[in-house]
């Protein structure tokens, strides 16, 4: 029995939904399954104005774009996140200041980043890893009193939430200035490639849509809001077409059956891994699961690689997860901030279990039981 680490999950509607864009004749994008799309995101998760993009790396690209970096200002975010976090904002000439994940959780430490917090520091980007919140009251508190732009990296996020200590509780992706959204297909919600870009601050809607469209007003033209388009500002082709939006509306019609389902697997893997000397997932009190991954952290990197080998071994694609950016080939030279330890213990001990829709209770007991049985 081999099992993956992750399968794509098909609802069944999505060639339908691929075939009637196909046979509207409307292939590009910005029609009306887009639409579907964002009104989805911005009904349901209070977003002000969503707009879909060929993926996440995009829409935070589209973000950086929209908060004007200019050479040299700096963003603050972890260390222990996604490339794109980073590289969105690296070009546009930014200087990335990277900061610890906390010691409960691969998130950025909320209390370690005033301290990194200069004249030149522009925004915070938080990364709510496996889908959990980051403690957004703190972020949005420190973003107020020094005037920076907060952009959530939801990535991983979709249809979870945070409360506020005053009992108030917010969708991920609806409380900074601008979040992003994937669609990936190792995502909860997929369409192949795909992202979105939310934005909650009124004041980068109209630009937003510019950029979007390479740049141009074609949207406001769309609408009829003006008799000719041209270009008025730098842009990309940050749309998808309709093939994708198609595709993306067949899953997010099922989000509810979705999210039950990958629930049910997360608390079956928490139930058998709960007694072992290692640490499963867990989740803080102001933030909701929306069941992303599952992983567990053992104590030391010798104890990962023997797990990973002996789940391997037995036809199991166990996978850790990312490599401390500051680090990196990459940015190692340019990085002169302090030690991050807790990023660097998660890099090396954070183990993702095999986590899918169709993924069955009996392959799960394997799972458990192979780890079980190096202990
Ligand atoms: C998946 C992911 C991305 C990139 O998303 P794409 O849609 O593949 O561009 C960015 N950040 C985080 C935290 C992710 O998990």
């Amino acid at each position: 029995m081999k099992i993956p680490f992750n399968k794509p999950y098909l609802t069944g509607k999505e060639t339908d939904y691929i075939k009637e864009a196909v046979e509207s004749q409307k292939i590009s994008g910005n029609g009306v399954f887009t639409h579907k799309c964002q009104q989805f995101f911005e009904n349901k998760y209070g977003i002000q104005k969503a707009l879909l993009t060929t993926s996440c790396t995009d829409a935070l690209e589209m973000a950086a774009i929209l908060i004007n970096i200019k050479d040299g200002d700096e963003i603050i975010m972890p260390s222990y996140t996604f490339v794109s976090t980073a590289n969105a904002f690296v070009l546009r000439g930014a200087k990335i200041v990277f900061c610890d994940s906390r010691s409960d959780h691969p998130g950025i430490d909320e209390n370690k980043i005033e301290s990194l917090i200069t004249s030149k520091t522009k925004a915070i980007v938080p990364v709510h890893y496996a889908g959990v919140a980051c403690d957004m009251n703190k972020i949005m508190k420190l973003a107020k009193e020094y005037n920076l732009f907060v952009i959530e990296d939801a990535a991983q996020a979709i249809e979870s939430y945070y409360t506020f200590p005053d009992g108030t509780t917010k969708a991920l992706g609806s409380i900074g200035h601008l979040a992003t959204f994937s669609f990936h297909e190792t995502k909860n919600i997929i369409s192949g490639e795909g992202g979105l870009l939310a934005i909650n601050d009124s004041q980068f809607i109209q630009r937003a849509e510019i950029i979007w469209e390479k740049g141009t007003n074609r949207s406001a033209f769309f609408r009829g809001e003006i008799d000719k388009y041209g270009w008025v500002d730098i842009g990309s082709s940050f749309l998808p077409s309709e093939i994708i939006a198609a595709f993306l509306w067949a899953q997010l019609e099922n989000l509810e059956r979705i999210q039950n389902k990958r629930l049910e697997i997360w608390s079956f893997y928490k139930e058998q891994l709960k007694d072992l000397p290692i640490r499963v997932q867990s989740i803080p009190t102001y933030s909701t699961n929306n069941a992303h991954m599952f992983y567990i952290v053992t104590e030391n990197s010798n104890d990962r690689k023997k797990i990973i080998k002996k789940l391997t071994d037995n036809g199991i694609g166990a996978v850790f997860h990312y490599l401390s950016l500051h680090t990196s080939e990459f940015y190692k030279s340019k990085y002169n901030g302090s030690e991050l330890p807790l990023s660097d213990y998660y890099s090396n001990c954070l183990i993702r279990l095999p986590f899918f829709f169709n993924l069955t209770s009996q392959e799960q007991l394997k799972v458990c039981t192979l780890i079980n049985s190096y202990f």
